[in-house]
């Protein structure tokens, strides 16, 4: 279990195209010491007394106040010594990130860092208006694969001058970068935003839902054949984002079709005529996909899939007759 505490923008001077901190977190100002303590405390009671991770979301963790830094991650530090949880994850920017900066997270626990390199694209990380280069992500996950430190490097789907070349070229380079982890956000667009601006003044086209999943489930495949473990896809479920979402690839359910997808990639490619196909029942609402999508895809196509549930089955694996 991870114990998510959202610091958000603060100590961020940046104003990315996309970003409104305060409506993805749902909160306007990072939480006090005090709060920090209690979002640890609730979560713990919650879930028996021990949990996984301490997370630092939502913002540019190494780019506020070093005092700060430091305080949050002594309170993390004070629950790794307690034996209650094991390490530290955070999330910042790659052009925050130094040796001497990575020494000192390490000294406290951090064990994951996730960087936000959205893009390996100089020209859609300029247009997205990010505040620094392809260049910046290299040096920083160089400093961080080169540490004890798991490195995380988190993409986008969708920016502005962006398409799904430039989306597995960044894959691909996440994988060249040493990422053992990564999360996949297709843009949304929310209000108060620049991206809102560009979108209004017919200067954005935004990615669609359909976009978002096929590229997204391409990505998914990528990842998983190297072995670089997918945290999350799309963005966290909430009434704020809901409330703010103006247009683009938001969908409650966004990480189950992207695996649905994966399933129906998978089968196209093996499957040419009527099956019996064995699948897990944990996984079977991923299998049939949203409304039965996958079942009438091929239904379409004159190929009936005669699914029968096996618990002896993993999880994600598809076994045919
Ligand atoms: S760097 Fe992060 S927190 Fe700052 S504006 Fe960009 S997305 Fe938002």
């Amino acid at each position: 279990m991870i114990i998510p505490i959202f610091v958000p923008h603060e100590g961020c001077p940046n104003d990315c195209a996309f970003c409104n901190q305060r409506t993805i977190s749902g909160k306007n100002s990072a939480p006090s010491i005090i709060e920090a303590r209690n979002v640890i405390e609730a979560h713990l009671e919650s879930a028996d007394k021990k949990a996984k991770q301490i997370a630092f979301f939502g913002g540019s963790f190494t780019g506020i106040d070093v005092k700060k830094q430091n305080e949050y991650l002594s309170l993390a530090l004070e629950y790794i010594k307690k034996g209650v949880v094991e390490s530290i994850r955070l999330s910042t920017r790659p052009d925050y990130i130094d040796r001497e900066t990575v020494k000192r997270l390490l000294s406290y626990g951090v064990r994951n860092i996730e960087l936000g390199a959205q893009s390996m694209d100089d020209t859609v990380l300029l247009r997205s208006n990010r505040g620094h280069s392809s260049a910046d992500v290299e040096k920083a996950a160089q400093i961080i694969t080169e540490s004890s430190a798991v490195l995380g490097l988190q993409m986008m789907t969708g920016l502005p001058f962006d398409n799904d070349e430039k989306c597995l070229y960044t894959a691909r380079r996440f994988y060249e970068l040493g990422a053992k982890e990564t999360r996949i956000y297709p843009t949304v667009v929310l209000g108060g935003t620049l991206l809102a601006k560009m979108y209004e003044d017919g200067e954005y086209k935004p990615q669609t839902v359909e976009d978002a999943v096929s590229i997204s489930a391409k990505l998914y495949r990528y990842f998983k054949e190297k072995d670089i473990e997918i945290l999350r896809i799309g963005l966290p479920d909430g009434d704020d984002l809901k409330k703010n979402y103006i247009a683009g690839a938001y969908h409650p359910s966004l990480g189950e079709m992207v695996i649905s997808r994966d399933v129906r990639n998978r089968l196209k490619k093996e499957i040419k005529a009527s099956t019996d196909v064995y699948v897990n029942p944990r996984f079977i609402s991923k299998f049939n996909g949203n409304k039965r999508c996958n079942i009438d895809y091929f239904k379409e196509k004159g190929i009936t899939l005669n699914v029968i549930l096996d618990e002896s089955i993993e999880e994600y694996e598809i076994r045919r007759s």
